[in-house]
């Protein structure tokens, strides 16, 4: 909701709330006031009627007082001479003076005179107001005994109510002793009401309450009125108000009835106050409300939203009217003065930040540049790599093709008992063989560090017992120990169980390089002692101790790099070895340390981690047993020999010739080999790999098709050394695959195993 309506609804509910304040205050506290002014004006105003009534009263006292006081009546009671009735009560002066009663009783209350004016004032008549045969003893008037004794008030008589008043007489010395009483009356007839009516200015009317002329108490008087009551009685009627009131005799009894009406003035005035009051208020109210409105619209209203839809603009980023009332002194003008630094603020951080966004852009521009670069050179280097071990790989095909030739021969020089050899020939032949090996040792292991740095060596990590792998290496090496005349021994591990995770051919790999080394570098009678010790962080450190030459301190920040012997040439090996073993040992995610002093032996070891789970046996791929057929005797038998190499072709025919009922056809390329295959009954072929033009296996799988040769065997002579190619080829069915350089007694095994039976 808006503050603006907010502020309207505050303003109309406090409106509201006033303007019921006024109202109760109104009817209730006010309007009361006015109903009890309204009472006071009547009662003051009966009270008025009441005096006039008792100053006629009073009138009549001081004309009993003067003739009571007159010696003339003073003696008229004693000898009640007529001259003296006749020359004082006369009806034309009663009329004038509206005496309409005179009356004297001697002090036992016995009448003496009784004269009272008829109702057309022409003449005196008995009165029938009091009992003709005189006052009761306990009467009130025989009381007056004193000269200053007096009764006047309201009598009822037939004709009406009357005023009276009552002196004893006491003549003029009023030291006599009292001898009568005089009372005078005057009826309280319509001409009396009248002039009371005329003198209290106030519309009276009057009820007499009792007596044979009283009228009953009018219909119209109020029910709760009860005569004798000293409370004035009200009745409201719409506009008029009558006051009631009752004036009792002399005797106490109820005389008359007094009833004053007037208009409702006050409370007319009252109610019009009121409702002008309520007007005003209202009036007012909405006065005020509106100005209130109006200023706080212009105080705060209308620039709170001037700021808010500033503000908002502001937050849109869009542009704003910059109509912040800034000039102000009070909270507003601060709000906007701390908006407006705000804008500039954000400005300034926008200015930042686009700065700082272009630096960033130039910096990712540049990151993007240096990643192409890197992502170049990565490919450059991919690239090289690549072309690096394509290169070793050829280099190494095309070294071991000759090798194969020489260290062929060089084994068929050796094994020729029917032209032995002469002494010397045999060690220069040696000399041969070692450097033949040296070569191919270093052909294999230059082509394999190449393929591991250029990361195109797979491991298979699994959990496996490294126990049997070490026991199998121990085997494999005792030989080489027992040449060397250094003793291998290996610590024993309770259970004959260690699970390590490993790549098993390689970890071998590394166990052997180690030993090897541990043994090559020993001296005559040393020892080499392989161990397992179990490290704090679940790490297993398999260590070989020797006894051998060490490694001098300032070498031994070279041991793992390539080629670097440290002057031991002399003994077999290509340098290579640590490093090969120190890649492997990183890529199983372990290391490989060595701690080492001159002339007291070296101990190389290796940490990896330890696995509790042991992952399944490794499932090796099942390759068919070479099928042992055996030779019927004096059976001819045909060898195909297929290669492009003719230093090659010559050593397998040198190997055949050695062989008894075995023929030899040779073929310099594939299409050869398979016309001839086709034409002359084979019973073995083998098969040179690389060639150019159709290869072996293009070969093998010609082979297979034809007829004639679909079941000759074929095994596979190659100078590639991947294993995995040794894997593809016996997938494909060759029946064995020997890697160039083979040994002699190598192919004649695999020759006697595979050869086809007729
Ligand atoms: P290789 O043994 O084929 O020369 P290596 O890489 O295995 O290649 O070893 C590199 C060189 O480190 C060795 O030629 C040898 O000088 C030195 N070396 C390796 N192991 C030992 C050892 N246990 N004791 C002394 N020297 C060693």
């Amino acid at each position: 909701m808006l503050l603006k309506t907010k502020i309207l609804l505050l303003l109309a509910g406090l409106f509201s709330g006033l303007l019921f304040v006024n109202l109760f205050i109104l009817s209730v506290v006010i309007s009361p006031i006015f109903g009890e002014l309204e009472t006071r004006e009547a009662n003051k105003n009966i009270g008025r009627v009441i005096d006039i009534l008792e100053s006629d009263i009073k009138a009549v006292d001081s004309f009993v007082y003067d003739w009571a006081a007159w010696d003339d009546t003073y003696f008229y009671v004693k000898d009640r001479n007529q001259a003296y009735e006749d020359a004082n009560y006369m009806p034309e002066y009663s009329a004038t003076q509206n005496h309409d009663l005179y009356y004297i009783w001697d002090l036992k209350g016995q009448p003496i005179l009784n004269k009272a004016l008829n109702e057309e004032g022409t003449a005196y008549v008995a009165f029938d107001g009091f009992p003709t045969e005189g006052l009761p003893e306990t009467h009130p008037f025989l009381t007056l005994n004193s000269v200053s004794s007096k009764f006047s008030g309201l009598i009822q008589t037939r004709r009406g109510p009357m005023i009276i008043a009552a002196r004893p007489i006491v003549g003029s010395s009023m030291k006599k002793p009292v001898n009568g009483i005089l009372v005078m009356g005057r009826y309280l007839d319509n001409d009396l009401i009248k002039n009371i009516t005329q003198r209290s200015r106030l519309e009276l009317d009057i009820w007499s309450l009792t007596g044979e002329s009283s009228l009953n108490i009018p219909k119209e008087a109020p029910r709760n009125l009860k005569m004798g009551d000293s409370e004035n009685v009200f009745e409201q009627g719409g506009k008029t108000i009558f006051v009631y009131s009752s004036y009792s005799d002399i005797l106490g009894n109820p005389g008359i009835l007094l009833r004053v009406s007037m208009p409702r003035d006050i409370i007319v005035q009252g109610k019009s106050t009121i409702a002008i009051g309520i007007w005003l208020a209202l009036l007012s109210g909405i006065l005020i409300i509106l100005a209130l409105y109006f200023t706080l619209q212009r105080l705060i209203i209308s620039p709170l939203s001037v700021i808010t839809k500033d503000t908002v603009r502001f937050g849109k980023h869009e542009d704003f009217t910059h109509q912040l009332p800034l000039a102000r002194k009070d909270e507003l003008g601060l709000l906007a003065q701390s908006i407006l630094n705000g804008i500039k603020e954000r400005d300034q951080t926008e200015k930042t930040l686009i700065e700082k966004n272009k630096s960033l852009e130039e910096v990712k521009e540049e990151l993007i540049r240096s990643k192409e670069i890197a992502e170049s050179s990565k490919a450059f280097a991919e690239k090289a790599n690549n072309a690096k071990s394509d290169f070793l790989s050829r280099m190494s095909h095309e070294l071991r093709t000759p090798l194969n030739a020489i260290l062929g021969f060089t084994q068929l020089l050796q094994m020729d008992s029917r032209n032995p050899l002469e002494g010397y020939q045999k060690d220069d032949l040696e000399q041969v063989s070692s450097a033949g090996k040296h070569l191919l040792d270093l052909v294999s292991e230059v082509l394999d560090l190449a393929k591991i740095e250029s990361g195109k060596v797979n491991l298979k990590i699994e959990t496996v017992n490294i126990i049997p792998i070490i026991d199998d290496v121990i085997s494999v090496i005792e030989p080489l120990a027992t040449e060397n005349e250094v003793s291998l021994t290996c610590q024993e591990v309770l259970g004959g169980i260690c699970l390590i995770k490993i790549d098993k051919l390689r970890f071998k790999q590394i166990i052997l390089n180690l030993i090897s080394n541990a043994i090559k570098y020993n001296r005559s009678k040393g020892s080499v002692v392989v161990s397992f010790e179990a490290q704090v962080n679940d790490k297993m450190r398999i260590g070989v101790k020797d006894t051998g030459y060490g490694i001098p301190d300032d070498m031994k920040g070279l041991i793992f790099q390539p080629f670097e012997r440290f002057g031991n040439e002399t003994v077999q090996g290509t340098g290579i070895g640590l490093t090969i073993s120190k890649n492997l040992v990183e890529m199983m995610g372990g290391t490989i340390h060595f701690e080492s002093m001159a002339g007291k032996g070296s101990f190389f070891y290796i940490d990896l981690a330890i696995s509790k789970v042991p992952t399944e046996p490794l499932k090796v791929p099942k390759i068919s047993e070479p099928v042992s057929t055996p030779l019927k005797r004096n059976e001819k038998r045909t060898i195909l020999y297929v290669d492009d190499y003719l230093p090659n072709r010559s050593l397998v025919e040198a190997v055949i010739k050695g062989l008894s009922n075995t023929d030899l056809l040779s073929a310099s390329n594939a299409i050869e080999g398979i016309e001839l295959a086709q034409v002359k009954k084979t019973d073995l072929i083998l098969m040179d790999i690389h060639m150019p033009g159709m290869d072996g296996i293009m070969a093998f799988k010609k082979l297979q098709t034809l007829e004639e040769t679909k079941d000759v065997p074929v095994i596979a002579l190659t100078a590639d050394a991947k294993a995995e190619l040794r894997s593809e080829l016996l997938e494909l069915g060759f029946k064995d695959c020997l890697t160039k350089p083979f040994n002699i007694s190598d192919l004649l095994n695999a020759i006697e195993s595979n050869y086809r039976l007729t």
